[in-house]
Formats: C-alpha cells, sequence, structure tokens
C-alpha cells in the first residue's frame, strides 16, 4: 500500500462529497475562483456517471455536457451528440468558432469512458468525487475526466469572456477508448471536417512530473509504440516420459524463448527521441550525460548504446523489444509434453513493420517445429513532427507554473485515441494539464486520485497553450 493510501483512511472523515449542482452562468466573465468551481462540478458530474464501456452509459454523460454547452449559448448545430459505431458508445463533438480566416481548426481530444471499478474494492466510493487530503479520488479522476474537465471548462469560459480565436476549436470526447478505440475511430473517418483540423493536441497522453513536490520535467507526447503480441506454440506426439524422444515441446520452445531473451533489435533513433535524449542530457552529469548526449548526435557512438540498453526504460526508448510473459506447457507429470505454449509481447518503434518484426523473430528462432503467430492485428502510427509553435505554447504554460524545467517530447509504450488521430493523418500531441510524482495516479487501479491543486492549475494551463495557438496577438509576426 502506497503511503498516499494510508493517508486517505485516516482522512476519512475528512471526505468531502461534492454535490452535483448547475451553477447559473453569469452575466460577467467568470472570475478564477469560479472557473475552478465550474471544473469540481463538471468533474463531479462525469465521476458520478459510470461510464463503463459496454454499459451504454457513455451517451448520458455526453448528453449532461452538451446540455452545458447549450446552456452557455453554444449554437445547437455546433454541439453534436454523436452515439456510434455501437449503440454503446456516446460521443460528442463541440465546435467553438473562431474569427474567419486561413488558419484550419485545431482538435481537442478527451475520452470519458473509464475502467470499471468495484466500490468493495475502494476505501471510497469511486463513482463519487471524493475530497480527502488535498487529492480528489474516484473513478477517472485521472484518466482521463481531470482531461475532459479541462477541456469543457476552458471552452465554456473561453464562450463566457467573449473569447473569439482566430481558428476552430473542436473538442471531442469519445466513448470505447479503454477498449477499442472505436469512438474516436468512427469520428475521424466519418466526419470530414474533422480531417481538415491542422493537428490535435490530446488530454490523455503527456503531462509534468514532480520530485520532492517541485516541478521535475514535462513530457510533450508525440509518439506511441506500437503494440503487437505473438504466440508461440509447439505442438509433440508425446509419449511415455519413461521413454523420452530426441524431440520434445517444453526444449524447443525454451531454446526459442532463450533465443528471444539474447536477441537485441536494432537502435533506431527518431526526432522525439532524440529530442528526449537532448533534454534528459542536461538533467544529467558526468558519463552518463555524455551517453545520452551520443544517443541525441547524428551518429550515436556502439558504446553508448551499449551502455543505456543496460537500463530498461532506455533500452525500451532505443529499440524494439519483445520479452516472453506468459508460458504453458505440459499436461501430466508422467507424460512427455505435446504441446508447449509462449507469449511473446513485443513493443515497436514507429516505423517499423509489423511484419517485419514477425520475420525477425522467426529467423532468430529458426526452427520449424515452433509455430509464430500474431495474437492481435497491430496499429501503426507515425510519429507526428515537434511543432515549434505547439512547442512554444507548451513552453509557456509550463513556465508559468514550474519555471525552467525542460520539456521532453515523449513516446509511451501504451496506445490512446491519439493513435487514431494520427493515423488519420492530422499530428497529433499529447500535452495533459496535469504533473504528479512518479508514483502516478493510479489510473486504472483502486483509489485514482489526483491532487486538487493539480487539477485547479490544468485549467491555466489549458487556457494558456489554447489562446497562444488560437490568438493572432500572440503570435511573432
Ligand atoms: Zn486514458
Amino acid at each position: 500500500m502506497s503511503s498516499s493510501l494510508k493517508t486517505l483512511r485516516i482522512g476519512r472523515l475528512a471526505t468531502l462529497v461534492i454535490a452535483v449542482a448547475m451553477a447559473p452562468i453569469s452575466a460577467r466573465a467568470m472570475s478564477d475562483s469560479e472557473t475552478r468551481a465550474v471544473a469540481r462540478e463538471i468533474l463531479a458530474e462525469m465521476v458520478a456517471i459510470r461510464s463503463v464501456d459496454g454499459m451504454g452509459t457513455t451517451e448520458g454523460l455526453v448528453r449532461a455536457v452538451a446540455e452545458r454547452f447549450l446552456a452557455a449559448g453554444f449554437p445547437a448545430e455546433d454541439v453534436q451528440v454523436l452515439v456510434g459505431p455501437r449503440p454503446d458508445i456516446g460521443n460528442l463533438v463541440v465546435r467553438l468558432r473562431g474569427s474567419p480566416g486561413e488558419k484550419k481548426p485545431i482538435l481537442l481530444l478527451a475520452h470519458i469512458d473509464v475502467v470499471d471499478a468495484l466500490k468493495s474494492d475502494w476505501t471510497l466510493d469511486p463513482f463519487v468525487l471524493n475530497q480527502v487530503n488535498g487529492e480528489f479520488i474516484g473513478r477517472g479522476v485521472a484518466d482521463n475526466k481531470a482531461g475532459a474537465a479541462h477541456l469543457v471548462t476552458t471552452l465554456l469560459r473561453f464562450k463566457d469572456e467573449g473569447f473569439v480565436p482566430d481558428r476552430d476549436l473542436i473538442m471531442l470526447l469519445t466513448g470505447d477508448e479503454e477498449t477499442n478505440g472505436d469512438g474516436i475511430k468512427w469520428l475521424i473517418t466519418g466526419l470530414p471536417e474533422l480531417q481538415e483540423a491542422e493537428f490535435a493536441l490530446n488530454s490523455d497522453a503527456g503531462g509534468g512530473t514532480t520530485k520532492g513536490g517541485a516541478g521535475y520535467s514535462y513530457g510533450l507526447q508525440t509518439s506511441e509504440k506500437m503494440y503487437l503480441t505473438f504466440n508461440f506454440e509447439v505442438i509433440n506426439p508425446g509419449g511415455h516420459s519413461s521413454r523420452p524422444r530426441r524431440d520434445n515441446a517444453i526444449y524447443s520452445l525454451s531454446k526459442a524463448l532463450n533465443r528471444i531473451a539474447d536477441y537485441r533489435f536494432q537502435a533506431v533513433f527518431n526526432a522525439t527521441t532524440k529530442g528526449l535524449f537532448r533534454e534528459l542530457a542536461k538533467l544529467e552529469r558526468g558519463q552518463l550525460a555524455r551517453h545520452i548526449r551520443s544517443l541525441a548526435s547524428a551518429r550515436p557512438s556502439k558504446r553508448s548504446i551499449k551502455e543505456l540498453s543496460k537500463d530498461p526504460w532506455y533500452n525500451a526508448m532505443i529499440r524494439t523489444t519483445c520479452v516472453a510473459t506468459r508460458l504453458e506447457a505440459g499436461h501430466a507429470d508422467n507424460a512427455l509434453p505435446q504441446s508447449a505454449r509462449a507469449t511473446v509481447n513485443c513493443r515497436i518503434m514507429p516505423g517499423l513493420a509489423a511484419a517485419e518484426v514477425e520475420a525477425t523473430l522467426n529467423r532468430i528462432v529458426a526452427d520449424p517445429q515452433v509455430s509464430i503467430s500474431r495474437d492481435n492485428e497491430p496499429v501503426p502510427s507515425d510519429p507526428s513532427p515537434l511543432r515549434a509553435d505547439v512547442m512554444s505554447a507548451v513552453k509557456m504554460a509550463v513556465e508559468a507554473r514550474y519555471p525552467g524545467i525542460p520539456i521532453l517530447p515523449t513516446m509511451s509504450t501504451g496506445a490512446t485515441d491519439g493513435l487514431h488521430v494520427r493515423n488519420a493523418g492530422i499530428p497529433t500531441y499529447g500535452v495533459n494539464g496535469l504533473f504528479s510524482n512518479p508514483r502516478g495516479a493510479n489510473a486504472h487501479g483502486m483509489n485514482e486520485h489526483v491532487k486538487v491543486e493539480q487539477f485547479y492549475a490544468g485549467l491555466k494551463h489549458w487556457d494558456m497553450i489554447l489562446k497562444a495557438l488560437s490568438s493572432s496577438r500572440t503570435t511573432a509576426d
């Protein structure tokens, strides 16, 4: 149990349940404290709806959010509740119209579905926004309802204060991200107006880390590794274990797995990882800094690659990895195994084709007895090129919060809705407004939490980034 969970137990009496109520829209522009109150109310409303995929509840959530936009004066044609591609997936598309001009729209992404949570597993009700000792606790408070509440509140505030961007801002709230990403795939391929966007900002990726309570670094996510699982299988006639044969399913599979263990995919670098290493080198000292700097150079040294590959994190950033994760073989203590199976999970660097990885595995295993098949169809996604305007907008927002900390371009190892938007040809950047300590928010786990002050600071983060990217007055000319 983490120390923060202990604090939660002690602080149970201090639990504050936030009521879900619609705040009246004021005639004048919302103050910062009113904005925070609205954001909290929206987050509470979202958490209170158990928007688990397959339950048919995401539609109710997006309808509640749509009501807020209509009440704030958004025209009905700019607030679209779209249910699909299945009847249990609710999505919302809201457009804040900008002044006419050349600039193409920006897409803003958040998903509103969550991984389910059981009340019996949690200290507190997961579907109530609880506030305990400076933290919001509830399913989805970090992944990704904070991000959704940030975007919704920011657009409502823009409308309220009369801010007219110089381009359209189009927010997509999607269901099914935690399952198949079917909501975003359906929207992005079905609505041609979305494909006109210049780029997308994803609230479900990127974000900052803190160390000892202070800001440490901010990760701007531009890329995702491709996820692909292989099944290794050896079938054998078997027989009595008192009369072993030369061929044995367990031995064949073991040899194959040992070859996988010894194999290292070639080191590859892209603009994202080079940029990341360049910034990381500044945070380190001595020999380590020299090795990291070498990775960022035009010709990384073999020695630096070898040294840094000893570290699992650097290794994963440098190359495609494949690792055995499950094993199953044999059926009786006194029988030769008739089958042996293993699962090998690969995380593939952007740009490398799944077929190439499969061919490599077959080549290094080099045993026709071992059949290798794919367990899932991988979704490739090319890294989005770093944009100076996005970079400088994010830098400004981060500087305002934690001056001097580095902005690191990052590649993540899982998949988000952003993957599908990139695949539709729209560069996508993960720029979440939260900073968390290295232990994280326990997203998908019990007692998911986010610091209250971080949630509120995220509002300013989005306000600054979006205004920087959609105000002619702040663009350099
Ligand atoms: Zn998420």
